[in-house]
């Protein structure tokens, strides 16, 4: 079914991923972004859709950009652990106050169901014993993750009083081509191309999940077509690797000579250092039979093919 869908954020990372696939599926995107990380649209794609600059913030400005859409991703956010760590009050307000234009806009226009971007930094500093599933106690302790808490808390509130229905996606470590530095796999990636030290922080054996961006979307795509209701879902490759093991495999795929140098981590960062999180897409998978596939090697690989043939 062909639909006319709102990204927001859609200039970001994942976002223009995502609007690339949608486009290609024959849809009308409308795309919501302040710009504040610049526009990772290309150009070839900027000219197939309306993209609309702007701060979800603004009421009016989603109103607006919503006008005529049957279909909402709200990815728009400020996020990047620096960034965050210096900005949180701007970090907080763009969750809270820009979902709740995005829902209020999405229910004036008549939108049944919208998809929201979580984080897996909800589980925070929790127990983990086995990859983590949706429905164990979440422990969200920085403002960005505790903001992303209560937006899934809120849709779920909507759901119950009126209907209004909501995919939330908690998103574990998403990273692939266009992806800037304020994530770790980029910033490795620039150190070992640029035959500088890989900076580790602490001792290399915390562990992370990446999942590789185009399965992150097909994903994603596929909630949106399958889920109704009010559900909560992992997104995640269900590999954890140690961020010793990243570094490794980045100095494998780019033959770099980089050293990989230990660091304690600088003080603003150590509330959001995790020993370990991975998580389980088991709950994806049951419900749209899709289940992330890129392993971390081949999905470094084609970052790294990508941007040879760049040059
Ligand atoms: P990104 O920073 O590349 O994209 C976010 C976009 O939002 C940017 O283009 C930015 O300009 C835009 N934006 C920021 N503030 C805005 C505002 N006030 N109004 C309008 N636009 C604004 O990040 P991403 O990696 O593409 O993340 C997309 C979504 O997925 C975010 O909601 C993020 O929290 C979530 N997420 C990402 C990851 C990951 O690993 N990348 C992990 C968990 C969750």
């Amino acid at each position: 079914m062909k639909r006319k869908i709102l990204v927001t954020g859609g200039a970001g990372f994942i976002g223009s991923n995502l609007v690339r696939r949608l486009v290609n599926d024959g849809h009308d995107v409308v795309v919501l972004d302040s710009l504040l990380r610049g526009n990772k649209l290309s150009p070839d794609l900027q000219s197939r859709i309306q993209l609309v600059q702007g701060d979800v913030r603004d009421y009016a400005v989603v109103r607006e950009a919503m006008e005529g859409c049957n279909m909402l991703f709200h990815f728009a956010a400020v996020l990047g652990v620096d960034v965050v760590a210096q900005s949180p009050v701007v970090t907080m307000e763009v969750e809270v106050q820009g979902l709740k234009n995005a829902v209020d806009a999405a229910r004036d226009v008549g939108m049944e169901r919208i998809v929201y971007a979580s984080t897996s930094g909800v589980y925070g500093h929790g127990k983990i014993e086995d990859g983590i599933t949706e429905n164990v106690p979440v422990a969200p302790d920085t403002s960005y993750a505790v903001a992303k808490r209560y937006n899934e808390i809120y849709l779920q509130s909507l759901y119950q009083e009126t209907g209004f229905q909501s995919i939330s996606i908690r998103f574990f470590n998403i990273y692939g081509a266009n992806q800037d530095n304020r994530m770790v796999i980029p910033r490795f990636i620039e150190m070992a191309l640029a035959g500088q030290d890989i900076t580790v922080f602490g001792d290399g054996s915390q562990t992370r999940d990446f999942t590789y961006v185009d399965d992150a979307v097909e994903a994603s795509v596929q909630l949106m077509d399958k889920v109704k209701g009010c559900e909560i879902f992992n997104i995640a490759k269900e590999d954890e690797i140690p961020i010793r093991q990243l570094a490794e495999t980045i100095l494998k795929v780019t033959g770099s000579k980089s050293q990989i140098k230990y660091m304690e981590p600088p003080i603003a960062r150590i509330d959001y250092e995790v020993g370990r999180r991975f998580g389980s897409s088991e709950k994806l998978e049951r419900f749209t039979g899709y289940q992330p596939g890129t392993d971390l090697e081949t999905g470094i690989r084609q970052i790294y093919e990508q941007l040879v043939v760049k040059k």
